[in-house]
């Protein structure tokens, strides 16, 4: 507890100071842009398409799914390299305004928001040695100042208490964007795109901002497997069904 000279202090400075910020830039919710105390507003908080029942191996939406292990056809023809996949969300409005924002136009405040819901999706998932974020290769980091993965896996890594480690996986080949390729194509696009280094705890999460296919976390799943890793899990804010 603050004392009460540090508390009449708070009041003095940062009182003014909050109150006059609020008043000259209120508050909004980054989708609609209507006032907003702390993060979205009250209609589109309510609007976030919380992942219901899904494929435990790759989170895909599965009507009817009970219990934790239950798995999409997909998944039984032809297993993915990662063992469990997490999903915050569906990918949909409003995630399609504020994964854009945080992605490509340095919102980190909206990561930020986007990784406390991941966190609390995440809590009660089984617990890794180590948070892998997903890298982008450095000339892609280079050109974008920052790392989309590495902003959603620092706060997750501090509210769950696990290491955070970007040595393990490295990107070692830029690939063409994965967003405009089929299935088969996003597979050979991102094929040795990774490799992994030795070292890795036996249970490694890797942690990215969107799942479609899975193709590029497949494949960094099987670079991190190779270098030694037992385990991959996936932990996403949105899977694209
Ligand atoms: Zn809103
Ligand atoms: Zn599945």
């Amino acid at each position: 507890m603050p004392g009460p000279v540090n508390q009449i202090a708070a009041l003095q400075v940062d009182g003014w100071a909050v109150r006059l910020a609020r008043r000259l830039w209120p508050a909004r919710c980054p989708v609609c842009r209507e006032p907003a105390e702390d993060g979205l507003c009250e209609p589109c908080a309510r609007a976030l398409p919380w992942l219901g029942p899904a494929c435990a191996r790759c989170a895909a939406p599965l009507a009817g799914a009970d219990g934790a292990d239950a798995t999409c056809g997909d998944c039984l023809r032809r297993p993915p390299p990662f063992e469990r996949a997490r999903a915050a969300f569906r990918y949909g409005f409003p995630l399609d305004r504020l994964l854009p924002r945080f992605k490509f136009h340095r919102d980190l405040a909206c990561g930020r928001l986007l990784a406390r819901w991941m966190l609390a999706a995440c809590a009660d998932a089984a617990r890794p040695g180590a948070l892998v974020p997903l890298p982008l290769h450095p000339a892609r980091l280079r050109e974008r100042g920052y790392d989309q993965a590495l902003e959603l896996a620092r706060p997750l890594a501090r509210g769950l208490g696990l290491p955070l480690r970007t040595d393990l996986l490295q990107r070692v080949r830029a690939t063409a964007p994965q967003s405009r390729l089929d299935a088969a194509a996003r597979r050979r696009n991102v094929r040795g795109a990774f490799r992994g280094a030795a070292g890795a705890p036996r249970h490694v999460a890797l942690v990215d901002d969107v799942m479609t296919t899975g193709a590029t976390l497949a494949e960094a799943a099987r670079a991190l497997k190779r270098a030694g890793a037992a385990r991959v899990d996936v932990w996403v804010c949105a899977r694209v069904p």
